[in-house]
């Protein structure tokens, strides 16, 4: 059964504090997502919610909050906080949350600079993250899986390592990911993908994109769609990338 409700409305999209978290160029995630959405005629409207603006999160169809240095982390968690409720309610209606390094890290148990102080995080997961004196930073392939295996590429620069993560979003081909020892990057749970990948990270893989808005009309409102991805130029430069770093790693 089509559910009507969707035929009736637009695919909404949250992108929350875009004018504080969003490092990195991670806006240009927002970009792959309307780029699917209209190559695909799906209607669609994109909110920017930022301090203040109590929106309610709960019925939006993808949530995304980019990555931010501490400063910017320390400047929206309290408000992000006070939306725990409507965020756990997104996930239940089964919405989709793409959450980058900064963002990632706030939905964990804390977030603890190296100074010690101690952002608390919305604890939706059990992972928790402490910052080490050396940064993570430099490009990163990822093995992971969704409907399938791929090979993501990005970029990543942080100092937080994440820990406890018992089901990462992928495992480090080349570069850091959560902690400087482990193999696995970010944290993936149904409908939640954490990662440390910026890059942007969709640009260069928007399978993962596909992958999100499929998730949502399949899950929320029951309808089938295999979308279209014509982004030929991103397809090259994910190519150029994933060789370059896979075969220094093999040879290095
Ligand atoms: N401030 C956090 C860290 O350094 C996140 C950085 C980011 O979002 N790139 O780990």
């Amino acid at each position: 059964m089509i559910s009507y409700f969707f035929i009736m409305n637009k695919f909404k999209i949250a992108w929350l504090y875009d004018d504080i978290m969003n490092l990195y160029g991670d806006g240009g995630n927002i970009l792959v997502l309307e780029h699917l959405l209209k190559c695909n005629q799906i209607d669609y409207q994109i909110d920017r919610i930022s301090l203040g603006n109590y929106q309610n999160l709960a019925d939006f169809d993808i949530l995304f909050i980019g990555g931010g240095s501490d400063f910017a982390q320390s400047l929206i968690y309290e408000d992000l906080l006070k939306r725990k409720e409507q965020i756990i309610e997104l996930l239940n209606n089964n919405g989709f949350i793409l959450t980058i390094c900064g963002g990632y890290q706030l939905f964990g148990e804390a977030y603890i600079d190296n100074e010690g102080h101690q952002l608390k995080g919305l604890n939706i997961f059990p992972y928790i993250t402490k910052a080490n004196k050396t940064r993570m930073n430099g490009n990163i392939v990822s093995q992971i899986t969704l409907d399938q295996e791929y090979l993501v590429c990005g970029y990543e620069n942080h100092s937080g390592e994440t820990t406890n993560v018992k089901t990462s979003f992928g495992k480090v081909i080349s570069g850091y990911g959560n902690t400087l020892a482990s193999k696995d990057e970010g944290f993936m749970y149904k409908n939640f993908i954490g990662t440390y990948i910026h890059g942007p990270l969709l640009p260069k893989n928007p399978e993962i994109g596909k992958y999100m808005i499929e998730y949502v009309f399949r899950n929320k409102y029951n309808i089938q769609r295999d979308l279209n991805i014509n982004l030929k130029y991103a397809k090259k430069a994910h190519d150029v990338m994933i060789n370059r770093l896979v075969d220094k790693d093999k040879n290095a």
